[in-house]
């Protein structure tokens, strides 16, 4: 496919491994819907790309939500008897439910019971858990450690607050030849876990850093915010903007093993769906098309009725349909680059029929024109092609009455996006072709 060989196998392969490098420099931080590790990923990335950094005060009405306090942990423990901690939040970030209040005390294991959440179908793993909306504490510990854990008097600390202060987003705007603008949108909001969220963060980054070397037709919107509060926050101090979102995707779950997964927008039939389905058709490899539904990430908020935002989401394994997800277990075993440089070679993909999707006309529409003496058979491609490349010299010709657009010329021929476009900057390049500005 013509777009591989843009963006080539081996600067896929590398984004790959600097999408597993940048995971693993991410992973030890603990991010939350608000608080300091926001902050501290933001500050990493902003080493790689120009993000805006921006807060928003806690209190801060938006829609029918209001920006929460914020919440910091510096430590948390829970010591046996003879003062060794037992469950080290030092250890991994998971072990304590993420937005707890403050706790120091001594009790019993009885006591401490309720506050101890475990996944007994995966024993030897850590489930992740929040209360973003409860005030409570908790601690997260693998079943087989609780079982270990013996009766006695335990000290219990979780060294945190939870006050007025922000919620932390970035931003970044590639500006491109339209206003009309492209969202790449991914959730920072969750501690050490690596398919879910590192992995859209990672490829958003890439994406970003490859698009800002290149001339772009759209202007690309990248945010990266914490889920369901920081997209809804964002469109509601956004909304005259987000208008101008012509085409998006939610990122996430793009590291892990498992097939390509792509959930269409609430719309069904924008460009994105379109452009997604056909990328991944073309693609040489096994995938799956869900319908819209509201539930899973943010698209859940850019598709809410009153935006109705065609925005699509893009995963490999969907939300919650792996086991490893929301546990200890989504680490970087689980994710690994071959994956990420697969992800990321589609979103290129999908990128490129966006920037390339164009009308052209036929300028001599009356019967076949003469291909030969205007070289088109010699300028196209090695032999073993010649039959597709004529084909989509054929199709060009044929459909491009000024109502059909590249993809839609794609679809109906069955020949890939690149293919098609390849064949048309090779007649517009003639008196056979021209191409309407959009
Ligand atoms: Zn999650």
């Amino acid at each position: 496919m013509v777009t591989s060989a843009r963006t080539g196998a081996g600067s896929a392969a590398e984004a790959g491994a600097q999408a597993y490098q940048l995971i693993a420099e991410l992973y030890p931080i603990c991010r939350s819907i608000t608080g300091e590790g926001n902050r501290e990923t933001l500050r990493k990335l902003r080493e790689h790309i120009p993000l805006q950094i921006h807060e928003v005060a806690t209190g801060t009405q938006v829609f029918d939500w209001e920006v929460p306090k914020e919440w910091n942990i510096r430590d948390a423990y829970i010591k046996s008897a003879s003062g060794e901690r037992v469950v080290d939040f030092r250890k991994c970030n998971l072990h304590v439910v993420s937005y707890s209040v403050p706790v120091k005390a001594r009790m019993t294991l009885e006591q401490l019971q309720p506050h101890l959440i475990t996944e007994p179908s995966y024993p030897a793993w850590v489930p992740y858990r929040t209360s973003y909306y409860k005030e409570t504490w908790g601690f997260c510990l693998s079943h087989n450690h609780l079982a270990a854990l013996p009766e006695g008097e335990y000290e219990v600390c979780i060294d945190s607050t939870l006050a007025a202060g922000s919620l932390t987003y970035g931003d970044l705007l590639l500006p491109g030849k339209t206003a009309d603008e492209v969202l790449i949108s991914c959730h920072i909001c969750h501690p050490s876990l690596c398919n879910d969220n590192l992995s859209g963060i990672a490829i958003a980054t890439l994406l970003a850093k490859a698009l800002g070397t290149r001339e772009l037709r759209y202007s690309y919107r990248v945010l990266f915010i914490p889920g369901t509060i920081g997209s809804i926050t964002w469109l509601a101090l956004n909304e005259s903007r987000a208008a101008r979102i012509k085409h998006g995707l939610v990122l996430n779950n793009l590291g892990d093993p498992g097939k390509p997964h792509y959930k269409k927008s609430r719309c069904g039939d924008a460009e994105i769906d379109r452009a997604v389905v056909h990328v991944l058709k073309h693609s040489g490899s096994d995938y799956e098309v869900l319908e819209f539904s509201p539930y899973g990430y943010d698209e859940r908020q850019y598709c809410s009725p009153g935006f109705n935002l065609p925005v699509g989401s893009l995963t490999r394994t969907p939300h919650a349909r792996f086991p490893q997800y929301h546990t200890s277990a989504d680490n970087l075993d689980f994710v690994q680059p071959q994956y990420l440089a697969d992800s990321f070679a589609k979103c290129l993909a999908v990128v490129d029929v966006l920037e390339n999707n164009a009308r052209y006309l036929n300028c001599k529409p009356k019967c076949e024109p003469r291909l030969g003496k205007r070289n088109l058979y010699g300028t196209v491609g090695g032999l073993r092609d010649v039959p597709d490349q004529q084909l989509a010299l054929l199709w060009v010709l044929n459909l491009s009455d000024g109502n059909h657009s590249l993809l839609d010329i794609a679809e109906r021929s069955g020949l890939a996006f690149g293919l098609i476009q390849s064949a048309a900057e090779a007649l517009a390049r003639t008196d056979l072709l021209t191409k309407l500005e959009v």
